[in-house]
């Protein structure tokens, strides 16, 4: 293949493939908590714990340092532990199977459907054994997974289900919310995240007895927090379990209040951008997006492309930055990075789905904040390097 013949840069200034948006309104908020009595665990926290309950449909709200936390919560408050197996997809960010470790339990990997990248329920039922004991499902690029397959599953097996939904905030699947498809929901917001409180995350439930020991988990495995204390005039605290310091502070929680009240305007933004997208690349020799599955209101945390079986990704990749667009590439399958390669030996050939799709897909810019122009831009960089890549 002839090296591609650049592309002169088109572009004044370089495109991310990600970016949080932060409005006059969203600074307001945090300096009004700074110059406030509190700066954690304080009223805040309680006001961004409700609207995420009533935003997802869920009954419960935990707030936590982070997305990762917020899984490692969740793994705890199902009691994962040395000998169990959660089923994880091949596909996703490295944390949806090091919470598994954390615990001391074992992710087992499930191939993905080819055009959606999005865990196969019949992978899962392949991979479950008498030591499974939930499936952890990622709602990939902010697409909700077929969680009534995962849920006949899971209920046939008797298995806890969990959505790794960390890209998914403000997505449906059927008319029912992220948030509200699994027994536990985990969101980041982390700034590429739906919404940015810097570092940040929670879990949601409906199930009051998980909440409460996500809330003990957060906080050092102490049963009263401060408040209560005060309330009862009493300065005895019980550490009942090992816990960890993964609070999400009053100054976070106000930045991710003023966000959320912005997200169904972002992801209506954000499908715009995707059907935009999927107009200009009809039929495009180089680019075909991922499928989108009928009743799903996707979430659109990614745009991911897959190439032409055979073009070489990296070429691809290397020119698209030449001309100052950031694609970038979610995910390496997790079982080939060299630390679950030390623990399982070379997998290689485990989760062939996954292996194949990670040498064709490319995430392509998307962010509120983006314009139509922008995604011509993209457009015409990728049509250039199609004529240079293809004519071979
Ligand atoms: C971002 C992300 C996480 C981790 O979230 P952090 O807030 O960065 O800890 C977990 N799972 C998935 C799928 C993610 O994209």
């Amino acid at each position: 293949m002839d090296p591609i013949e650049n592309t002169a840069p088109l572009r004044a200034k370089p495109l991310p493939y990600g970016r949080q948006t932060i409005e006059d309104d969203d600074v307001a908020a945090v300096v009004e908590v700074l110059r406030s009595d509190w700066l954690t665990t304080g009223p805040k926290v309680d006001e961004f714990e409700r609207a995420l309950a009533a935003f997802t449909g869920a009954a419960h709200a935990v707030t936590i340092a982070n997305g990762t936390g917020a899984l490692h919560a969740a793994m705890a408050a199902l009691g994962i532990g040395p000998g169990d197996e959660v089923i994880v997809p091949a596909i996703t960010f490295v944390a949806t199977a090091n919470c598994v470790i954390y615990q001391g339990g074992t992710p087992v990997f499930a191939d993905i459907e080819a055009d959606t990248l999005l865990i196969d329920p019949a992978d899962v039922e392949r991979k479950i054994t008498p030591r499974t004991k939930a499936i952890l499902a990622v709602d990939y690029g902010g697409q909700p997974c077929d969680y009534g397959a995962l849920r006949a599953l899971a209920q046939r097996h008797g298995l806890a289900l969990v959505a790794d939904a960390c890209h998914a905030l403000g997505a449906a699947r059927d008319g029912t919310p992220v948030g509200s498809l699994a027994e536990l929901s985990t969101f980041s917001f982390h700034p590429v995240k739906p919404i940015a409180t810097g570092e940040g995350g929670a879990i949601v439930t409906n199930d009051a007895a998980l909440a409460a020991k996500m809330r003990v988990f957060r906080g050092h495995g102490i049963v009263s927090d401060f408040r209560q204390r005060e309330k009862q005039g009493s300065w005895v605290y019980d550490m009942s379990h090992l816990g960890f310091n993964y609070r999400l502070s009053d100054i976070q929680c106000a930045l991710g209040l003023s966000q959320l009240a912005k997200l169904p305007g972002w992801i209506a933004r954000r499908q715009a951008l995707a059907a935009h997208y999927d107009e200009r690349l009809r039929e495009h020799p180089l680019l075909t997006p991922l499928a989108c599955r009928p009743g799903v209101s996707h979430g659109f945390h990614l745009y991911v492309a897959q190439l032409p079986i055979g073009v070489d990704r990296g070429e691809v990749f290397r020119a698209f930055r030449a001309a100052r667009i950031g694609v970038n590439v979610h995910y390496l399958p997790v079982y080939l990075h060299s630390f679950y390669r030390e623990r399982l030996g070379d997998r290689r050939g485990l989760c062939p789905a996954a292996e194949q799709a990670y040498e064709r897909i490319l995430s392509l810019p998307i962010f509120p904040l983006m314009s139509e122009r922008d995604v011509d831009d993209v457009v015409a960089v990728a049509d250039q390097i199609g004529r240079s890549v293809l004519k071979s």
